[in-house]
């Protein structure tokens, strides 16, 4: 069976995988990204992260998730990297393939891998259209149909559904804007609330976990729940997908918000009906087996 590497490029972490394609993972492997080292240090991480999982075998292609705007037919980042620092403007196929000569390389955005993981194997299996939330560090948007796939836009800047403005002159977003989705419905969205009611700082899992107990976890959370239940309506009423996914990290403390979440939606939306809101069903591996797809779609 043929195999490929995927790469899952994080803020954080690089996480790789030797993947076949039936999608399981046979070997895994991982670097600390080294964000602030600039892109040098982080090209040789992935480096690093590649022959580890290289090493005795044939691999036929290396298919890579990344943050930012992806030219995926150049396998180049655009003018936003994401939270890593001097990523706009990397040329990552280039790059890659000095070290790896005559190894094909696939770049792609990583919300979109996270999405294309989804339509081979988790939740949007079956489904002709959906929208998929990534709720992490950030927020990031795919946009799937069966008919023409994965959405880009005119100039690979598509699908940004986390810069879409929920509160105008709201918080500042990281992408100048202020209001954005993103500072509202990400994973430290609940400790901005939290900080901002009482003045004092709260790591999100103890704010979930105080929920019953203490008024301004409780309204920190009352307010993730809304904010995150009026976008969900938004996406219905622009898109009407088949089904709405949501991933990404927060999905870990989904018993604390996703009901109400659901119910938010269900008694605001105007037609909230033929619309399933369903959950990843791949968290940490999403963005590897979803690279490795868009590897094994392009050889
Ligand atoms: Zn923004």
């Amino acid at each position: 069976m043929k195999k490929v590497i995927g790469i899952d490029l994080g803020g954080t972490s690089i996480y790789g995988g030797l993947i076949n394609e039936k999608g399981e993972v046979l070997k895994k492997a991982s670097q600390v990204t080294g964000s602030q080292g600039g892109r040098t240090v982080v090209i040789n991480k992935i480096m690093e992260v590649i022959k580890e999982l290289i090493e005795g075998g044939k691999v036929e292609a290396i298919g890579l998730g990344s943050p930012g705007f992806i030219d995926v037919k150049k396998g180049e980042v655009l003018t936003i990297g994401g939270n890593i620092k001097g990523w706009a403007g990397t040329k990552i196929r280039e790059e890659l393939s000095k070290e790896f000569r005559g190894i094909p390389i696939f770049v792609e955005n990583d919300a979109n891998v996270a999405a294309v993981c989804e339509e081979w194997l988790g939740a949007g299996k079956g489904l002709d259209s959906f929208i998929m939330l990534t709720l992490g560090t950030g927020v990031g948007g795919a946009i799937f149909s069966k008919k023409s796939g994965i959405w880009y836009g005119k100039n690979y800047q598509g699908a940004e559904l986390g810069h879409t403005i929920l509160y105008p002159n709201g918080r500042l977003c990281t992408c100048g804007q202020k209001g954005c989705v993103e500072q509202y419905i990400s994973g430290n969205a609940v400790e901005k609330t939290y900080l901002e009611l009482t003045g004092e700082r709260l790591e999100g899992k103890d704010i979930f976990k105080n929920y019953e107990t203490d008024k301004n976890c409780k309204k920190a959370i009352d307010k993730f729940v809304a904010d995150l239940g009026t976008y969900l309506i938004s996406i219905k009423n622009i898109f009407d997908p088949e089904g709405i996914i949501i991933g990404g990290g927060v999905i870990n403390s989904k018993e604390f918000w996703w009901e109400k979440t659901i119910d938010y939606y269900y008694h605001n939306c105007n037609n909230p009906k033929g619309t399933e809101i369903l959950p990843a069903k791949y968290l940490n591996d999403a963005g590897m087996i979803g690279a490795a797809k868009v590897a094994f779609d392009n050889i």
